[in-house]
């Protein structure tokens, strides 16, 4: 693999951060250009990982991180031979994933997203979880074209679908399929390693998770390579993995919720400490982790 490292002073001050997150990141921006075929790479650093797939037709990119990170991004897309983004599609509307909207709107990007994307960015939105309110994105930060079960652009010498998976991390999440790499963005579907957010209060469920992993690996196979929203670059394996570990949480999860009890009270019983281990150390423990998603059960 190879790997570029980029590191930009764009930022200081000491803004909230939750892991990279969400919420804008506090310091200087250090951003890790891998690659995954010999012309799809990812963008890893604070924020959701960004897809980028260069060619002779122009540059397609998959997410944009924070609006601070867009020089940077711009900056590792030439060092792997590629030009600002002709086409710019979000997986969803999270602030880590089209903060960049705005600038890669005014360079020209022409921006694609689900119906539900343009929505929530033009209408603005809270984030429960996080008490986080976003106003209403400026123009040149929304879609021009959204879609509502999938999309197909045959760009670079091959077919790029993104399809729809409803009520998973978010009521407008894509998944971006690179048919003849055999290559699988799944945006904030997959949190590789890790205990998942899921934004029940914008229309996302644990179900709906685990119906969209498993269309995900419907497509997989032992050579495909799945870009996860958080986290290293994973395989089949992993996925399936994560998958069991969430039906095996979601399981747990409902039969308290069945029996009347709070997210509270739930988290109490510690009904997932023998996950912990693997999946506690990201961005939730699984105390904290069981609040988040129970209002999605
Ligand atoms: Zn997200």
């Amino acid at each position: 693999m190879r790997l570029h490292t980029l590191k930009r002073n764009l930022l200081k001050g000491s803004i909230i951060t939750l892991s990279g997150l969400l919420l804008v990141p506090a310091f200087a921006q250090e951003m890790t250009t891998e690659a995954v075929t010999d012309a799809i790479y990812v963008v890893q650093g604070n924020g959701g990982n960004v897809g980028v797939f260069v060619g002779d037709d122009g540059t397609f990119m998959i997410d944009d991180k924070f609006a601070p990170m867009s020089q940077g991004i711009i900056t590792a897309i030439k060092s792997i031979g590629g030009e600002v983004p002709k086409y710019l599609l979000n997986t969803h509307f999270h602030g880590d994933h089209s903060g960049g909207n705005e600038s890669f709107g005014h360079r020209g990007a022409t921006i694609v997203a689900h119906h539900n994307v343009h929505k929530r960015l033009a209408e603005g939105s809270v984030i429960a979880a996080f008490g986080m309110e976003t106003p209403p994105a400026p123009d040149a930060a929304l879609p021009v074209i959204t879609f509502d079960s999938d999309i197909a652009f045959h760009i670079n010498g091959e077919r790029v679908r993104a399809f729809h998976v409803s009520h998973a991390h978010t009521d407008g999440d894509a998944v971006i399929h690179f048919e003849g790499s055999n290559v699988i963005h799944a945006g904030d579907i997959f949190f590789n390693g890790f205990f998942p957010f899921i934004d029940a209060a914008n229309g996302g469920s644990v179900q709906g998770v685990i119906d969209a992993t498993n269309q995900i690996l419907a497509i997989s196979d032992a050579n495909t390579k799945i870009i996860p929203g958080h986290g290293p670059v994973a395989s089949k394996d992993h996925l399936i993995a994560y998958r069991d570990m969430l039906v095996t949480a979601e399981a747990r999860l409902s039969s308290l919720k069945a029996e009347g009890k709070t997210a509270k009270q739930a988290a109490a019983e510690t009904p997932l400490s023998d996950l912990e281990a693997q999946w506690g150390n990201g961005i939730f423990t699984s105390e904290k982790w069981i609040k988040v998603i129970y209002p999605g059960i």
